[in-house]
């Protein structure tokens, strides 16, 4: 772990990176986002971070995350600028698209609560889960959302789901299913990452996802 985030701030300075996407590269070392922005933001405390990494409880917080969507196919249009397939111009694109079949389960990426459902933007049927600093959108599900009682809920008939705006989500738990709701052209998950305000590539949550959880099945216990 020590290595790796030397490694990471070596890089990220070469690069010239550091400030502007701190978060992704920490992504990418995958160590606690939680605790240790600051620190990474400033290089000299590094040794604080080193003996905060030492806690097992907090050293790998990925292996809990969960890849937000079954039947994945592929990856249909990646975090940044692109050709916009409504307007034929230049648009950035928010989030990370992930093809499955038109009924998969979407399932929450880290444990939180549900701050938002709606169905009423360019982004569909959608909820926003919030995570500490992070909030997490998943767009263009099937159903509506429903008001009751002064309560708002996203309701999903077919796939047996109704998440309420209040709730508490663990990471994993099913939250929607890939449908084709608001500004889309075919079935997929746009799903959107914001850390403390600032869009985050969905990509580099990915990779350090990938890392760690390959790094738990190569240690030796
Ligand atoms: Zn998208």
């Amino acid at each position: 772990m020590t290595r790796l985030l030397t490694t990471l701030i070596r890089f990220s300075r070469r690069a010239g990176l550091l400030r502007r996407r701190s978060v992704g590269m920490l992504a990418v070392a995958g160590i606690s986002l939680w605790g240790i922005v600051d620190l990474v933001q400033h290089p000299a405390q590094v040794d604080a971070v080193e003996v905060a990494a030492g806690n097992v409880a907090i050293a790998d917080p990925w292996q809990g995350a969960s890849f937000p969507v079954e039947n994945f196919q592929a990856y249909t249009s990646p975090f940044g600028y692109r050709q916009d397939p409504y307007s034929g111009g230049q648009r950035f694109h928010y989030g990370l698209d992930l093809a499955a079949p038109s009924g998969s389960y979407v399932r929450n990426w880290w444990g939180g609560q549900v701050i938002e459902v709606s169905d009423n933007s360019s982004c569909g049927t959608s909820i926003v889960v919030r995570s500490g600093d992070w909030r997490h959108i998943y767009c263009h599900m099937h159903g509506h959302v429903v008001q009751e009682n002064g309560r708002r809920y996203m309701q999903d008939s077919h796939g047996g789901l109704r998440i309420v705006e209040g709730q508490r989500l663990p990471a994993g738990a099913r939250i929607g299913r890939v449908g084709m709701t608001g500004r889309t052209t075919g079935p997929h998950l746009h799903w959107g990452l914001k850390y403390r305000g600032s869009w985050v590539d969905p990509a580099l949550v990915l990779q350090a996802m990938y890392r760690s959880q390959r790094a738990a099945l190569q240690s030796p216990n």
